[in-house]
């Protein structure tokens, strides 16, 4: 049977969070055997992810770690300042390790399965998940529109990555973006220690849960040797809420009961 992918995606409450869960959803659907794992960032599961999840069709795993307050970005400071999902993507990892425990590795396909970091916003080529499926160690590919470039993405030469093409700090131990990277689970339950540091660098969450698990001479690149775009770094835009702010104040605002 195929390889099970775990897809981990933190998710926060927001006017777009559902109209982002179903965008990612529906590419998931034609994904076989892929577990979503979604970690919400909240002091409790929250209603509006949970049935969601229940009709999604998709086999998933909810879960919720809220991100400390002194970690959380806050309204108005630059979206760099603070790694975010951090908390999240550790809980999921938390849940897997905890599940392969339980399992005594065998049996749930635990030998072969890998797991991808989604965010939310992202947008995803269906072909990225087949490229990722057999993962020994730790496998990249280049990711679109992100670092305020075209795209980044490893520089391979006769099979092997030697550099990235990155326009910032190229000597981060591991310059990729959270798209660009799915590590196997068996990578990482041998590596227990292996958590993402939500107190690191600017730009420097990647590297903190990779570092200590893999070399670059190990990377997989896949995607042609990393000459094709498969992931986009996309950002949704916050909607505009004037008009109903507006309406509110006139008692007119849009219904409460309605789920957006
Ligand atoms: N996220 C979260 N809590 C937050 C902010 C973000 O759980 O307070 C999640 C978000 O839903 C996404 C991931 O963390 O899945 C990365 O956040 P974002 O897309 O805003 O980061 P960026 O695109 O700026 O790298
Ligand atoms: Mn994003």
């Amino acid at each position: 049977s195929l390889p099970t992918i775990y897809v981990i995606t933190p998710t926060y409450a927001r006017l777009v969070q559902k109209a982002e869960l179903t965008r990612l959803l529906h590419t998931f659907l034609h994904v076989p055997q892929l577990h979503w794992v979604v970690v919400e960032d909240s002091p409790s599961p929250t209603q509006l992810v949970r049935n969601f999840l229940a009709v999604s069709g998709l086999t998933y795993t909810h879960l919720h770690m809220l991100t400390p307050k002194d970690r959380k970005l806050q309204e108005g400071d630059p979206h760099w300042l603070k790694p975010r999902g951090a908390e999240q993507r550790n809980e999921g990892l938390r849940w897997l390790r905890e599940k392969a425990a339980a399992a005594g590795g065998k049996g749930l396909g635990f030998e072969s399965a890998v797991i991808y970091f989604a965010d939310d916003d992202n947008t995803y080529s269906l072909q990225l998940f087949e490229e990722m499926r057999y993962t020994k160690k730790v496998s990249v590919w280049p990711v679109g529109l992100v670092g305020a470039m075209k795209f980044e993405r490893p520089v391979v030469e006769n099979g092997k990555v030697v550099r990235f093409h990155t326009g910032w700090r190229p000597n981060r131990p591991f310059p990729i973006d959270m798209a660009g990277f799915a590590v196997s689970l068996n990578l990482v339950l041998a590596n227990p220690e292996a958590w993402f540091d939500g107190n690191a660098e600017m730009g420097f969450l990647e590297s903190s849960f990779l570092q200590n698990m893999v070399t670059m001479e190990e990377l997989e690149p896949k995607a042609d040797m990393c000459t094709k775009v498969l992931v986009w770094h996309t950002r949704t835009e916050k909607p505009k809420m004037k008009r109903e702010e507006a309406l509110i104040k006139q008692g007119l605002g849009s219904d409460p009961n309605v789920e957006v």
